[in-house]
């Protein structure tokens, strides 16, 4: 009988398992579709300075314009983008289109801004990223100084000569560097402050519940943003969504806010013309922003 047992759950972890490499198989073969077929695509969202009411820069998101499904937010497609390497040529994609719609803005006239893009691990990895990017840059016609990369502290730290090395090189592009998600890695600060480190961005885990003076959640933030001021890095809150997490970010004199409160991520479209209400303001940009909903 515990034979028997044992035998079926064999064989139901076998199909299982098999269930599973067959999923992963199909959304890779989709995923490869979709790039041949130009299916994704990119949303941005402002990054403001709450003091001075300005648009600091804005973060290009991915999304999968998917015929049927509609729209497929990152986190259902690039863990396996990352697992089966299809992120390297989509990433590439998200660079250039990314850099090309911040040359098109600049181009219509609008401040120049700068555009943050998400690396991924294997991205960060690969052989060639600076010269890719390097490329990219100079086909597209941008500086690197309006280019901004964001990869995670657990990405920055999985290698440390690799990432002193890589983010060197991109730093003698004049590409500035953002620590994403940070404070949820495990961050050893001494080689933090080998890194060349423009940008610390806050955690929106951190910021989502109970914001307040008292609470864990506030305590931890405000070590990061006084970590950040030490290190001479600039500090963006992301995930700001209440007035009242505002409220906390400003009395510990954090400028830099990204969140739903300003602006949810927006097609190329919608962000052209939050740029230009922003633009007949006088480069400011209201809290509460018309385009959200
Ligand atoms: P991330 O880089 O930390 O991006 C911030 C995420 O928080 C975005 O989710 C954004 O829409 C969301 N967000 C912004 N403000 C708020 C807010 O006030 N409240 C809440 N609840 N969420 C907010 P999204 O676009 O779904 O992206 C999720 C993650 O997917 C990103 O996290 C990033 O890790 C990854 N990702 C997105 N685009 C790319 C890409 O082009 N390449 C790579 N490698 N990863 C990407
Ligand atoms: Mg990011
Ligand atoms: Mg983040
Ligand atoms: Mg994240």
């Amino acid at each position: 009988k515990a034979k028997e047992n044992g035998k079926n759950r064999y064989w139901i972890y076998e199909m299982n398992m098999s269930i599973q490499a067959q999923n992963r198989l199909t959304l890779e073969q989709r995923l490869r579709k979709a790039l041949e077929r130009d299916e994704f695509v990119l949303y941005y969202q402002p990054q403001v300075d709450v003091t001075k009411g300005k648009i600091l820069g804005m973060e290009a998101l991915i999304r999968w314009k998917h015929p049927e499904e509609g729209l497929i937010p990152p986190m259902k497609f690039i863990p396996i983008a990352e697992e089966t390497g299809l992120i390297l040529p989509i990433g590439e994609w998200v660079l250039r289109t990314a850099i090309a719609q911040n040359i098109t803005w600049q181009k219509e006239g609008f401040p120049a801004l700068r555009i943050a893009v998400n690396l991924s691990a294997r991205q960060f990895e690969q052989e060639n990223l600076v010269e890719q990017i390097s490329k990219i840059l100079d086909e597209e016609g941008m500086e690197g100084r309006w280019l901004e990369l964001e990869i995670t502290e657990s990405v920055a730290m999985q290698d440390i000569e690799l990432t002193s090395r890589v983010l060197k090189q991109l730093k003698e592009l004049g590409i500035h560097i953002a620590i994403d998600d940070f404070g949820v890695g495990y961050s050893s600060l001494s080689y933090l402050k080998r890194f060349p480190i423009d940008t610390l961005k806050v955690d929106q885990s951190f910021i989502r519940d109970g914001l307040s003076q008292d609470s864990e959640n506030g305590v931890i933030v405000s070590s990061i943003l006084e970590l950040a001021r030490d290190l001479n890095y600039s500090a963006i809150a992301e995930g700001v969504e209440t007035e009242a997490q505002l409220e906390f970010l400003k009395t510990k004199a954090c400028a830099g806010i990204q969140g739903f409160l300003i602006s949810r991520p927006l097609p190329a479209r919608d962000m052209t013309t939050l740029l230009d209400m922003a633009h007949e303001n006088q480069g400011k940009l209201s809290v509460s922003s018309e385009l959200n909903n």
